[in-house]
């Protein structure tokens, strides 16, 4: 039997290796590096477009409990990640680019895995995995399209992480520390009174906003939302959210601060 994988993301990547694992050969097509989605710059697979964190490695969580049964079940994303991580706390974080190479050499020395370049626009008889990610080629999408149907809609929702410089970061009152001080010191935790939240918040919620694409001033995609539509959902989301205080203390009062951004 053969199996077509289609995109060497992460999902792709471990679908092959899992897979070939299995001694069932894969042809892996992957567009890149002749046609790059407008977020991947390299021609590596597993490319990571935004953050290097994988979240929490802690076995009471979620997130932490999965990467173990991935890590037990012979996770090919895992054992590359394991051995590029770098410091982040309780969570696991990677060097971006010595990850995704990592999982470019084993994918490419596989004995059942042959890859083969080039964009897929019609999809392949036989086995096929698509895991085309959510910038997948329009011509491809638009296949996946007339498959599902002129009522399932194929979105995108972008958002953009801020970058910061270190040198802009005030660490008179900014301070080095990790949430309930698990793992290593690697965050820079930047603290507001109730006063400055609020000051924030004002500011934040009318303030001028970048236009957004067509679709996205319906919907906004829950699980990646922009900072200033939680704003507006309440004046103390963000202190439930992104900007939660919980488990760091500041070492000027001893106390959590009533919001903290963490770098
Ligand atoms: C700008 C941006 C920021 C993001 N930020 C985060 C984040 O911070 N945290 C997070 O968890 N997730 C984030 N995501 C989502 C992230 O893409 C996924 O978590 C993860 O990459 C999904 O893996 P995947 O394997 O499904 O897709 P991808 O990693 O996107 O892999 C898909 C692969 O398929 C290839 N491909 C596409 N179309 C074709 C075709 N027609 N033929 C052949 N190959 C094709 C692509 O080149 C790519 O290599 C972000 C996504 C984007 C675009």
């Amino acid at each position: 039997m053969n199996v077509t994988v289609i995109g060497a993301g992460l999902a792709g990547s471990e679908a092959a290796w899992q897979l070939a694992q299995r001694g069932i050969d894969v042809t892996l097509r992957e567009m890149k590096p002749e046609k790059k989605t407008p977020a991947h710059e390299t021609e590596y697979f597993a490319e990571l477009c935004c953050s290097n964190s994988l979240r929490s490695d802690q076995l009471e969580n979620a997130v932490g409990l999965l990467k173990e049964e991935l890590r037990r079940l012979g996770s090919l994303i895992l054992q590359c990640a394991d051995a590029t991580r770098v410091e982040a706390g309780g969570a696991l974080a990677v060097d971006r680019h010595g990850f995704a190479r990592m999982v470019t050499e084993q994918i490419r020395s596989h004995p059942h895995i042959t890859v083969v370049p080039g964009e897929v626009t019609e999809i392949p008889e036989g086995e096929v995995v698509i895991a085309s990610g959510p910038l997948t080629s329009d011509a491809l999408a638009e296949r996946l399209q007339s498959l599902l149907g002129a009522d399932t809609a194929l979105h995108f929702y972008d958002a953009a992480a801020p970058l910061l410089t270190a040198e802009s970061v005030d660490m008179d009152k900014a301070w080095f520390g990790s949430r309930y001080d698990r793992g290593t010191a690697d965050y820079v935790n930047c603290p507001m009174t109730e006063a400055e939240y609020d000051a924030f918040w004002k500011e934040l919620t009318t303030a001028q906003e970048a236009p957004v694409h067509g679709f996205e001033d319906k919907m906004v995609f829950e699980g990646c939302m922009p900072v200033e539509v939680m704003a507006r959902r309440g004046h103390d989301t963000l202190c439930y959210g992104p900007l939660k205080p919980r488990g760091l203390k500041d070492p000027r009062t001893g106390k959590e601060p009533y919001a903290v951004v963490q770098l």
